[in-house]
């Protein structure tokens, strides 16, 4: 039987990358899948492309940093799809600037990367959370490399608090959430192939090599690489699994 058979699952950023290969890797094993994505159109096309081969999806357009827009399609989900038993809290942005750039952009930066990666995390869950706990349900959220180190690599402090506190979050949640069944995780994802590094990889290979040389896998990961730790701790495989984070990185993290 398909692992996620009877669930309904939110996916956040499910427009692009990760968070699409997730949805679809959700919905092959069983699950009807909500679609949730700033960008309204890819996340339709998105949705489109799994009803097209046999699977249930619907979408929605969400900004993860507006709350009351969490509430409002929390509330359309419940009354349109049904009770939300799966969240994946995807959504993120990354950027390369260091803490010495001109102040306004380095403030720009903190602001809009700690409102979507960490405050979008918050509230997105703070919305489904009633629907979570009456479904004895699981939240996965995705972290990174960064939840735990700051790359050899440029980036920005704020990306690295941002995911450390990704980690924080999910070890609070699990911990007070445990005794009402609903389990949180998080996964940590190494260098992953996806739209958001499109401009870096064709731009500066040499902090690719970077990356890959620091892998013992000695590849860059695949959108596809994520979905098997997903489906792991959405479903009743990981049914004694709580406040972890797998690292999905290559081995990054071991060296
Ligand atoms: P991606 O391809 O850029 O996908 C992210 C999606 O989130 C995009 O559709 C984006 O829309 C959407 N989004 C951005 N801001 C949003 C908001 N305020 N509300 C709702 N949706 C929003 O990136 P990805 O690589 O799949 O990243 C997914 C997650 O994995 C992120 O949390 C990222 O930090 C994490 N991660 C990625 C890597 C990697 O190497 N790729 C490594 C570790 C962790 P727009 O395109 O319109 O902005």
């Amino acid at each position: 039987m398909a692992l996620l058979q009877n669930h309904i699952a939110a996916v956040t950023g499910a427009g692009s990358g990760i968070g699409r290969a997730i949805a679809s890797g959700y919905a092959r094993e069983g699950a009807q899948v909500v679609l949730l994505d700033v960008n309204e159109k890819a996340v339709a096309e998105a949705a489109r492309e799994i009803r097209d081969s046999g699977g249930k999806a619907q979408s929605f357009a969400l900004d993860v940093t507006d709350r009351g827009d969490c509430i409002s399609v929390a509330t359309q989900i419940a009354d349109k799809v049904g009770q939300v038993s799966i969240l994946v809290n995807n959504a993120g942005i990354a950027r390369r600037n260091g803490m010495l750039g001109a102040a306004d952009a380095v403030i720009k930066d903190w602001d809009d990367i700690v409102a979507i990666n960490l405050t979008g995390v918050f509230n997105v869950t703070h919305a489904f959370l009633g629907a979570l706990r009456a479904a004895k349900g699981r939240i996965v959220n995705i972290g990174s490399i960064q939840s735990f180190v700051h790359l050899r690599t440029p980036s920005s402090p704020a990306y690295t608090a941002s995911k450390h506190g990704v980690l924080g979050f999910t070890k609070a949640l699990a911990a007070e959430l445990g005794k009402e069944g609903v389990r949180v995780n998080a996964i940590g994802p190494g260098f992953i192939e996806t739209p958001l590094n499109e401009k870096v990889r064709a731009s500066d290979p040499s902090l690719v090599k970077i990356f890959i040389d620091h892998t013992p896998l000695g590849r860059a990961g695949k959108p596809e690489d994520i979905v098997g730790p997903a489906i792991f701790l959405a479903s009743d495989l990981s049914a004694y699994v709580t406040g972890s984070i797998v690292m999905a990185d290559g081995g990054y993290r071991t060296i």
